[in-house]
């Protein structure tokens, strides 16, 4: 029973061992995987929010550009007196070919030299009258014409947030600068017009870093309505319905940071700021699954060879406990063998006998077989052993039970102590006649052997006698109990020793 508890409690340390092990790298593999994840999102944000801030900068610098030209426009006394003369009824023809050179080349240096898309004269009545190339009769749109006026009170530059209007065929962004005369009043402007989808949408198309689903967006608040400056999303949107969580967010006054569902459906981590003394807002977002893919993937990696290591330690523990079972299993065995056996003679003992004859009182019974049991008692062993001493009396007991062990023939044939100098033979399958045959010849056998018992009342010779007892499951009651086989025998037996010892009787009657 101890060999058992250390066999089992080796096993159940083991599978103890490798269950925590494993509990234990789940959990590390578990933080691992979560570490990284927090990491890669820090990281993402970080990249977020410094691209947006350089975008910001750029978008920043590219607007003041536009208004320190214009300012200049503004400044530039030779030009602001051209314009006047220009515009002066009492110039003569010829300077004011001159002058309108001067004035064409000014907005033609502004064209190709600044990358506008347009420059134009425009007198105080909102007529557009000069351009790159001459004269032109246009008119200023509207909304342009009352920037100018507003230019006009301020005596600077003011910028038009970009719009689409019939005008261009394009998205622009315009600046209106007043031009004075002598007495410093507004007489006329200068109207730099620029394509924002060449120009500013370059600033926020292109993603500094190789992200696939990262993107820059603008938006504005006018009204009630939300502009997009979008190079992805053409022309100017200013449905905000169909737009994302993300830009109603950002239009809500969220800053920095935040989380929010984009317009794709998709989750992602966005940012958004303003950009400094204009309306616009810089979007940037970029999808949560792009930031987090690679620690995916990194998990995979780490989480194939810890499967790998799951399988072998599983199959470990299974080959373990397959060891224990079949020593557990042998282990009973031996025991069940062992209470089974006489420990002195080797043979059957009892409990054996008990268990077959149980075993083949109902197998006869069930086949209609008849069943005999030989009782076999040494004669005057009491005297054998007080002659010989009880040594030598156990070594009797041995010489007799290879002896009837020899004597038997099938296999089924059971031989057993009893108890004490009492042997017994159950043999299946064996009518009286035979058994008695078989009687016989262990009485003969035992004689033969010639093994001395000078205190033997009968001889000087070892001699057994054997009381036999037989049951027909043809003829008998099934009431007949097994015990009561036993009991025939045995009062076989006691006739065997009553009619003189060293021979066999046949049960016929109580
Ligand atoms: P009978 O011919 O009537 O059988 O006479 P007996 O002397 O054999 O009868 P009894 O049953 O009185 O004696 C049995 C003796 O067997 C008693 C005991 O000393 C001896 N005996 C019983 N078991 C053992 C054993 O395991 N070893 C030894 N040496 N002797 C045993
Ligand atoms: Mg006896
Ligand atoms: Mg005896």
């Amino acid at each position: 029973m101890e060999y058992y508890s250390t066999v089992k409690q080796r096993r159940n340390t083991t599978a103890i061992v490798i269950i925590v092990f494993t509990i234990l790298l789940l959990w590390g593999l578990w933080y691992f995987y979560s570490e990284r994840q927090t990491h890669k999102k820090h990281l993402a944000e970080n990249e977020l929010q410094l691209i947006n801030q350089l975008q910001r900068d750029n978008l920043r610098l590219w607007r003041e550009r536009h208004v320190i030209d214009a300012a200049h426009i503004t400044e530039d006394s030779l030009l602001n007196s051209a314009v006047t003369y220009w515009l002066n009824n009492e110039s003569s023809i010829k300077t004011k070919n001159y002058l309108q050179d001067h004035i064409s080349r000014s907005l033609r240096i502004m064209t190709e030299q600044r990358g506008y898309n347009a420059a134009y004269l425009v007198d105080a009545e909102g007529n557009i009258v000069l351009d790159a190339l001459g004269k032109t009769n246009l008119r200023l749109p509207d909304q342009e014409l009352a920037v100018m006026h507003e230019a006009f009170k301020t005596a600077g530059p003011i910028a038009i947030e970009p719009r689409l209007d019939d005008f261009f065929g394009f998205p622009f962004f315009g600046v209106i600068t007043p031009i004075h005369d002598q007495n410093n009043n507004p007489i006329a402007s200068i109207w730099l017009v620029t394509d924002v989808r060449t120009t500013l949408y370059t600033l926020i198309e292109k993603w500094p870093g190789n992200s696939d689903t990262a993107e820059s967006n603008l938006i504005m608040k006018e009204g009630d309505k939300v502009l997009l400056l979008s190079p992805l999303r053409h022309p100017l949107l200013t449905n905000t319905d169909e737009e994302s969580q993300v830009f109603s967010k950002a239009i809500d006054g969220m800053r920095g940071l935040f989380d929010a569902v984009d317009y794709r459906n998709q989750d992602v981590i966005a940012t958004a700021a303003l950009i400094n003394q204009s309306p616009w807002i810089l979007v940037s977002k970029i999808n949560n699954e792009e930031v987090l893919k690679n620690s995916t993937q990194e998990l995979l990696g780490l989480a194939a060879p810890i499967v790998l290591y799951l399988l072998i330690a599983s199959a470990g523990l299974v080959y373990v406990q397959r060891q224990g079972w079949t020593r557990e299993k042998k282990l009973t065995l031996e025991l069940e063998r062992i209470v089974r056996v006489d420990t002195l003679t080797n043979i059957a003992n009892r409990l054996s006998l008990d268990e077959n004859l149980k075993k083949e009182w109902d197998s006869a019974y069930r086949y209609k077989k008849p069943l005999s049991l030989l009782m076999i008692d040494i004669d005057f062993f009491k005297k054998f052993n007080d002659n010989y001493g009880h040594l030598e009396g156990d070594e009797c007991l041995k010489h007799i039970s290879k002896i009837l062990s020899t004597s038997v023939g099938r296999s089924s044939d059971l031989v057993a102590r009893y108890g004490g100098e009492e042997f017994a033979i159950l043999l299946p399958d064996t009518d009286a006649k035979n058994a008695l045959i078989l009687g016989q010849r262990v009485c003969t056998l035992i004689s033969k052997t010639q093994y001395q018992h000078i205190y033997s009342d009968n001889s000087s010779m070892l001699t057994v006698s054997i009381g036999l007892a037989t049951m027909y499951p043809n003829t008998e009651e099934k009431t007949v109990h097994v015990n009561d086989l036993i009991q025939r025998a045995d009062h076989a037996l006691y006739k065997a020793k009553q009619s003189g010892r060293n021979q066999i009787k046949e049960f016929s009657s109580f």
